[in-house]
């Protein structure tokens, strides 16, 4: 059988040693005598494991001692909720950057906490470009600045962080951990785990102490970062066992060589796959060059029956879950962390094959 190539957009691929490492100690968990998942979540061995998760997030993405690391539930969209709630702090207005389908989302559900300030919108562009920061019209009463750096669906990448005098708010679900970024200019970075830390149901928040302990009246406890904080996100029963696969993720990427290595990995991944669509007048992907994403790599064919042929054929030869994201059809090929060169390198060549086949 040829190695089977995992493209998923999310849930996505887990980085193999890691689903050996697993698989190895499911059933006792180190010292523990159990397994991770049947073992409490405030006994020494789980609080070790929690504890270096901390630690080596921390190290890899070097964020600064003035940040909490929270383990929380409830997704990115819960997010969407718990940071009106947090950063509003008696203020009506938020801003929000909306570059695509996830920002559209936060924007829904923010503006059922504040009024929402919609400081620049690529739905003009088709959600192809992000339109120069010099003319995003923001707000200077607004509490925070939200953004998604990557936009999961349509492929559009920020190579940029805003500068603004206001707390920048970031849904990195998608790009958490793909490149280095200076965490000192966030107000509060969250993440899905599913996508570059590991599996669903564990949320990563870092969010800035002084962000911490003003919430919004007559909300839920759990909802409150404070509540989370000052109890080591184990107010209740945390997701223990995406924390324990989170933690086994972070030393991965460590071995790894970090993040520059993994900057570096991500890149050259990338400018492999845009290569082959671009040197190709078969393919096609329409998003602004510099704006492309490393992640998320949305492309076309000719026509939509061709794209459906790809993607039931590139499933023969074990390059799984090509299809586009229902908003917009055709192929995407999500390339996280996890992807290895190798499997760039084998839908590259289905590529080149599956063009010659059809012409
Ligand atoms: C996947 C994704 C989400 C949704 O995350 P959930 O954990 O399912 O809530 C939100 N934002 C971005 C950018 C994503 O890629």
């Amino acid at each position: 059988m040829n190695n089977v190539y995992n493209f998923s957009a999310g849930p996505a691929a887990l980085p193999s040693s890691v689903l050996e490492r697993l698989k190895s100690e499911l059933p006792e968990f180190r010292d523990a005598k159990a397994s991770v998942m049947e073992i409490s979540h405030r006994g020494i061995d789980f609080m070790k494991l929690a504890k270096k998760a901390e630690q080596d997030l921390k190290e890899l993405m070097s964020i600064p001692d003035n940040y909490k690391v929270l383990f929380l539930q409830g997704g990115a969209s819960q997010q969407f909720s718990m940071v009106p709630v947090n950063l509003l702090r008696g203020k009506k207005i938020a801003n929000y950057a909306n570059t695509g389908h996830w920002s559209e989302k936060a924007i829904r559900e923010g503006s059922r906490y504040c009024g929402v300030n919609v400081c620049t919108d690529s739905t003009k562009n088709g959600f192809t470009d992000i339109e120069d920061y010099s003319s995003w019209k923001i707000d200077p009463n607004g509490a925070y600045l939200h953004y998604t750096p990557n936009e999961t669906i349509a492929g559009l990448e920020f190579d940029y962080i805003p500068e603004i005098d206001m707390p920048l708010v970031a849904d990195m679900s998608s790009s958490i951990l793909s490149r280095s970024i200076d965490v000192s200019k966030f107000g509060v970075i969250y993440a899905g785990a599913q996508k570059n830390i590991g599996v669903s149901g564990l949320t990563v928040v870092i969010v800035r102490d002084d962000l911490i302990g003003n919430v919004v009246k007559h909300q839920p406890v759990l909802f409150n970062y404070s509540t989370q904080a000052n109890n080591d996100s184990m107010y209740n029963t945390p997701c223990t066992f995406a924390w324990y696969t989170a933690a086994l993720v972070f030393e991965w990427l460590k071995e790894f060589g970090g993040i520059e290595s993994i900057t570096q990995h991500n890149k050259k991944k990338s400018e492999l796959l845009y290569k082959a669509i671009d040197h190709s007048d078969f393919y096609s992907n329409n998003v602004a060059t510099r704006f492309r994403s490393r992640m998320n790599v949305p492309f076309f064919t000719p026509s939509p029956e061709l794209d459906k042929l790809f993607i039931e054929e590139a499933l023969n030869e074990n390059l799984l879950a090509l299809k586009g994201h229902r908003a917009i059809g055709g192929i995407r090929a999500s390339i996280y962390n996890a992807m290895s060169m190798e499997g760039v390198e084998a839908l590259v060549s289905f590529m080149g094959d599956f063009e010659k086949n059809s012409r």
